[in-house]
């Protein structure tokens, strides 16, 4: 064997990355399942199931395809190389550059060669020179040149319908008397069963862990949501947990699918006249506009990035974090439990009720970013500290978005059905029955006025605090707010 084929984790596509180019005769394909990272940290069992048993189908594949593949289980990544070279001295590594800083070093001090990354459609060099080039790193620049570089949804230079945007017709909230489609399910076969005994857990039926079942996956949003999923992307409903969204994050973070693949099967949909320019373009953005935009900034900010804290957010993880029957918020509790049933919840929940919580309580963000990372099945470096340091929790002093998105209740009850059932009323920020979204938006709005006041992005809302007559009241109500968070007693 001349050559060693690393696959990471989150590289497993035939046609991308160092298999593109894969010789059966001379190359052996490597894959290591690390057992400090399975031991490293209280992940979610769905997210460690859904990458083991994706990664150990994937080397089934490559096997099934005549392919000579090791799939190592070894202490770490480069401890299991070593056992590659122990066994074969003069072979030479060979890999897609990694997707993380922490990996791309230790690969890189091992010997490894790295070929560019393709699993996005942004080579890294272009981003940083788009963003090299800006005053403000805003997506929506960075959207339409993507729309005009991919040629997608375009008509010669124009957008299709005339419009690049269409955010305000897809602010709707869920539906009432509504039927949302089924969610497809995932059968299980041996290896998963494998990996599920493994983990000492039951297998469930949500995700899929084959490139078939992504398909499956994609197939099933193009053909029961996409239509709708534009109007109803910004909605939280009690009665589904997905709503119109396609549900296809981890795959396409994982590899078993390309987001080309996804932009032409969105586009191919839209062409054949079916799905609205709302919902095509809305989810096409999503695609080429926020996800490589994210990727873009991981890379662009450099690795210090994570360690921001420029609000000084210093209050340990709340406990309904880890445990959502200690909470009587309604939002919260349903959404915490719908991520520990399920390792996933859309961009609204993690965006609105969850960052908005940890960013209004002063949650540090590194205990905040950490706890999303072991919970989300989507879950990586690249994607979630940008978008929880700069999007979620603003602690990039402004760097990423330029401005907080920080909420109070009116926002998640216009939204969502959530309040109707709450022991908080969304309307009242004082007293025993005030929302603790309502309270704490404005506390936090007053604790960081001075910081705010520079932002004109924040001007009126820090304004809005003079017609505040019960301001002092407030302050006391949001101590107490936070005190009963803390005892897990809100
Ligand atoms: C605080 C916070 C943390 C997040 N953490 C992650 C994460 O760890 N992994 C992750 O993939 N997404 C993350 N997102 C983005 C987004 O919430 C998820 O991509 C989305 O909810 C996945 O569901 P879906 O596949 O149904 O997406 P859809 O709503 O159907 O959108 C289609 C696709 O667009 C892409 N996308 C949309 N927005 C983003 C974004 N901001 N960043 C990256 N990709 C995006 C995803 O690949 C997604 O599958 C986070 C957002 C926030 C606000
Ligand atoms: S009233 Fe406030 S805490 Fe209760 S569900 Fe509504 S937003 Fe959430």
């Amino acid at each position: 064997m001349k050559r060693a084929l690393y696959i990471a984790f989150d590289q497993l596509h035939r046609g991308y990355g160092v298999l593109k180019a894969a010789d059966k005769s001379s190359d052996l394909i490597v894959l290591v399942e690390s057992q400090s990272m399975i031991a490293g940290a209280h992940w979610h069992p769905e997210r460690l199931f859904f990458l083991i048993s994706s990664a150990r189908h994937f080397a089934a594949e490559l096997r099934a395809e005549g392919f000579e593949v090791r799939y190592l289980k070894a202490e770490n990544t480069v401890a299991g190389l070593q056992e590659i070279r122990d066994e074969f001295p003069k072979i030479e590594f060979l890999a897609a550059e990694q997707s993380s800083y922490r990996l791309s070093k230790s690969l890189n001090n091992f010997g490894v060669t790295f070929i560019e990354n393709d699993f996005f459609l942004t080579p890294r060099s272009l981003f940083i020179s788009w963003a090299s080039s800006q005053k403000s790193y805003l997506m929506e620049n960075f959207y339409r040149k993507q729309r005009v570089r991919l040629n997608v949804l375009m008509e010669g230079e124009a957008p299709i319908g005339g419009q690049w945007n269409y955010d305000k017709d897809n602010r709707l909230p869920p539906p009432k008397n509504y039927t949302w489609p089924p969610y497809l399910e995932h059968q299980r076969d041996a290896i998963d069963l494998e990996v599920a005994a493994e983990l000492k857990m039951e297998a469930t039926t949500l995700w899929a862990t084959t490139r078939a079942g992504a398909l499956a996956q994609l197939k099933y949003f193009i053909e029961n949501h996409f239509e709708k999923f534009g109007p109803y992307e910004d909605a939280m409903a009690l009665d589904s947990w997905s709503l119109h969204h396609s549900v296809i994050s981890p795959y396409i973070n994982n590899g078993l699918l390309h987001p080309s693949e996804v932009i032409e099967a969105a586009c191919a949909s839209f062409y054949k006249g079916t799905v609205p320019i709302e919902s095509a373009e809305g989810f096409v953005r999503q695609v080429i506009g926020w996800r490589e935009y994210i990727n873009g900034m991981y890379w662009f900010l450099g690795e210090d990035y994570r360690d921001n804290n420029q609000l000084g957010a210093n209050r340990p993880l709340l406990p309904l974090f880890t445990d959502p029957s200690k909470t009587q918020m309604n939002c919260v509790k349903s959404i915490v439990e719908d991520v520990k049933a399920r390792s996933w919840v859309h961009h609204i929940p993690r965006l609105m009720v969850l960052s908005n919580l940890a960013l209004i309580t002063g949650t540090n963000p590194q205990q905040f970013l950490d706890w999303m990372r072991r919970e989300f099945i989507d879950a990586s470096d690249w994607v979630m500290v940008p978008n929880v340091i700069g999007m979620g929790v603003h602690a990039d002093g402004g760097q990423m978005m330029s401005k907080p998105y920080a909420a109070g209740g009116a926002y998640i009850s216009r939204m969502s059905n959530y309040c109707k059932g709450c022991s908080y009323n969304p309307k009242l920020r004082v007293g025993d029955d005030a929302c603790p979204f309502t309270t704490l938006y404005w506390d936090f709005l007053d604790r960081h006025k001075e910081t705010f006041a520079k932002n004109h992005r924040m001007g009126q809302q820090v304004n809005g605090l003079k017609r505040l007559s019960d301001l002092d009241e407030l302050k006391h109500r949001a101590q107490e707010v936070l005190s009963g968070l803390e005892k897990g007693e809100i």
